[in-house]
């Protein structure tokens, strides 16, 4: 394997909601250009950790954070930081589509404008190649400016992730991003995150529970459970392949090898 370099590294984070306690002592790495998974059962705080990556954690509630979470060594706490920026660079896709009753294309082109005025012939660019690295024009290229909720619900995963896609993230952070899809939808959304880790520098971050899909696109893999007191932690982190085939710690064999065959 080549050089790994992090591109966020997670230093002894704790969170809470309020008083409440939600993750604790999580330390690791998430490798630049890599696919990362972070498994483990429902309620352990998967989504919260992700959501602590770009700060978004702070929208849901009165979150309190202990440790550090640097990206590109910088911590991503300090109070300098730009926080739209941040979650420009470290964006996230949500297990449901989230859409603005707007067409395809305005949808793809909202969160661009946000970052400044472009000439529209460059607009035009920008989205279409956004959507192509989506893997959903053909499908899409004749209805531009028909509304985006009268796609397919996995057509609208994939507008969701071009329109991540067009503000040109340094990370993608994906929770379920195949939640509810039908096993068609969920593959071409599967499709697509194998393309992006092929074709692009990008890295990304995927929460999922199907570890049949985790073991063919993700790199490393982090399992995380609640210790005694009901606590998120991270109880194993590896490659993929080491994780799905020799864990060290017996609660992550016993998650592991009772979803794969
Ligand atoms: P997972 O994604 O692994 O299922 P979550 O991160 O969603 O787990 O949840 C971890 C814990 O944090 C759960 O006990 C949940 O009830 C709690 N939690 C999640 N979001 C909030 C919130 N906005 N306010 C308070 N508690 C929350
Ligand atoms: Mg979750």
């Amino acid at each position: 394997m080549n050089k790994l370099i992090p591109a966020i590294k997670v230093k002894n984070l704790n969170f809470y909601y309020d008083t409440q306690k939600i993750l604790e002592g999580v330390s690791m790495e998430i490798y630049q250009s890599k696919v990362t998974a972070i498994i483990g059962p429902s309620g352990c705080g998967k989504s919260t950790f992700i959501k602590c990556l770009n700060r978004m954690c702070e929208l849901e509630g009165e979150a309190h954070v202990e440790g550090k979470v640097e990206f590109f060594n910088q911590n991503i706490y300090e109070r300098r930081i730009n926080l739209n920026r941040l979650r420009r660079q470290v964006s996230m896709v949500l297990p449901k589509p989230n859409l603005f009753p707007l067409s395809v294309y305005d949808n793809v082109a909202y969160g661009v404008k946000i970052v400044g005025w472009r000439p529209k012939v460059e607009l035009d660019e920008i989205i279409e190649s956004a959507i192509k690295e989506a893997d959903l024009w053909d499908e899409v290229k004749n209805k531009l400016h028909k509304s985006a909720l009268e796609l397919s619900a996995g057509q609208q995963q994939r507008l969701c992730i071009a329109r991540t896609l067009a503000v040109k993230p340094k990370i993608l952070l994906m929770d379920e991003p195949c939640f509810g899809l039908d096993p068609i939808a969920s593959m071409k959304v599967e499709t697509l995150i194998q393309s992006l880790r092929l074709r692009s520098e990008l890295t990304m971050v995927i929460i999922s529970h199907n570890l049949q899909q985790v073991a063919r696109i993700s790199d490393f893999t982090a399992f995380f459970h609640t210790n005694e007191n009901r606590i998120g932690q991270i109880v194993e982190f590896g490659t993929t392949k080491k994780m799905f085939s020799n864990p060290i710690d017996s609660r992550t064999r016993d998650y592991v090898f009772a979803r794969l065959p």
